[in-house]
């Protein structure tokens, strides 16, 4: 791989090291020059007839499938298996809802503590929803094997943990969680165009991630959604909008759930994140994942050794191995304020409560000379207790 010639297809502003891709990635160049296109020449040329014309001819309508077959490669997700719509919180809600009623005799959904908040959230509103006495049993995420047992109808799990960057091993739990008789849901959010990612010989029955992350779609951009082929006509859809409709255009007083993975579908596509997440997965045609995993893991391990000789008042959340996804953590009393004051240096990482500061590494446009300025600089930072002044200290709205 070229990592240089691929750093050139992202603009990255002057002065800035960006250690945050796993939360927001950077724009890539195409996708600019995407999006006008699309406003320009499809909604403002086209107008309505885009939804069957957009694109060269395809029809905006067609392209939740045909970027989910994009993403399905990059996951192990037969085609026709994958479709993008909404936002990961909607597709939590959606595939555990179909999880649930294909375990009708079942209670218990397992999570761990490692989860995002929302897909807890999620789970909780679905049960107060459903109102039919599930309980959402979290455990350490050590503990999730030990806790998989006959109870449980679904296990809903992010493989990697958002803070500490430690790895489930999808493969072992999915086969504990088919043992017990119980579904497997896995969030791909810190995942999906971070390191190899394989569904199929998984055996998971869902997974669901976002675009905007590794994948660099966008702000905003929308989730995707993998069902495992054989379940795809069992569901009943909760979420059960007309474009998942199996006519949507016979305008049926009543819902018929559509073929496959349509069904996943809710409402109208957002035609514009969608251009922007096309072109970003163009760059994804051109990388090797085996190559960028192992970069990836270069380069987080010199800055996790670099920061353990630098700056030793950190201490760190991640593992320092192979179980490790895309990113390094390290906790700090005062880690909010360590890292707003290392923003204000160009160096941007991520704060996430109570006290973890968050670098993401994605070799596709982070290099060992960013990596060992921003340990310089977070070791200034604390060296000279840089970050102990007011402006650094106050809560801003999104950490
Ligand atoms: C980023 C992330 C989300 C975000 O959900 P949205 O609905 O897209 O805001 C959800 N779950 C996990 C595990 C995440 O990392």
């Amino acid at each position: 791989m070229n990592w240089t010639e691929m750093r050139k297809r992202f603009h990255l502003p002057d002065g800035v090291i960006y250690l945050d891709g796993n939360s927001l990635g950077p724009l890539p160049v195409a996708a600019a020059e995407r999006v006008r296109r699309t406003i320009e020449d499809e909604w403002g040329q086209l107008l309505i007839r885009g939804w069957n014309t957009g694109a060269d001819g395809e029809g905006w309508m067609g392209w939740p499938t045909r970027l989910g077959d994009r993403i399905g490669r990059l996951i192990g997700a037969p085609e026709g298996s994958v479709v993008v719509g909404d936002t990961l919180s909607i597709k939590v809600f959606q595939v555990l809802d179909a999880a649930l009623k294909l375990r009708p005799d079942r209670r218990v959904i397992l999570s761990d503590s490692g989860n995002f908040p929302t897909d807890l959230y999620m789970a909780e509103g679905l049960i107060a929803t459903l109102g039919q006495g599930h309980e959402l049993r979290v455990v350490a995420p050590e503990d999730v094997a030990t806790a998989i047992d006959d109870a449980v109808a679904v296990t809903l799990l992010t493989q990697v943990d958002y803070r500490t960057g430690r790895m489930h091993d999808m493969a072992s739990l999915t086969a504990l969680a088919h043992d017990h008789g119980a579904l497997a849901i896995w969030d791909l959010a810190h995942s999906a165009g971070a390191h190899e990612v394989d569904v199929t010989a998984a055996n998971a029955d869902f997974a669901i991630g976002c675009t905007y992350k590794y994948l660099n779609a966008g702000p905003g951009a929308p989730a995707f959604v993998h069902v495992r082929p054989d379940l795809q006509d069992r569901i009943a859809p909760a979420l059960s909008g007309w474009l998942g409709h199996a006519a949507p255009f016979a305008f049926d007083p009543s819902y018929r759930p559509g073929p496959g993975i349509e069904r996943m579908r809710v409402g109208t596509p957002p035609v514009l994140q969608l251009a922007a997440l096309d072109a970003a997965l163009d760059i994804w045609d051109d990388v090797d994942m085996p190559a960028l995993r192992a970069r990836s893991l270069e380069l987080s391990g010199r800055f996790f050794d670099g920061v353990s000789e630098l700056c030793p008042s950190l201490m760190p959340a991640s593992p320092a191995d192979q179980t490790c996804g895309s990113q390094v953590s390290f906790r700090h009393d005062q880690g909010y304020a360590v890292m707003q004051a290392l923003i204000a240096r160009g160096v941007i990482g991520d704060f996430r409560a109570p006290d973890i500061l968050r670098f993401g590494f994605t070799p596709l446009f982070i290099g060992e000379s960013e990596v060992d300025a921003a340990v310089s600089h977070l070791a200034q930072v604390l060296t000279t207790r840089e970050w102990d002044q007011p402006q650094f200290l106050a809560r801003k709205a999104v950490t």
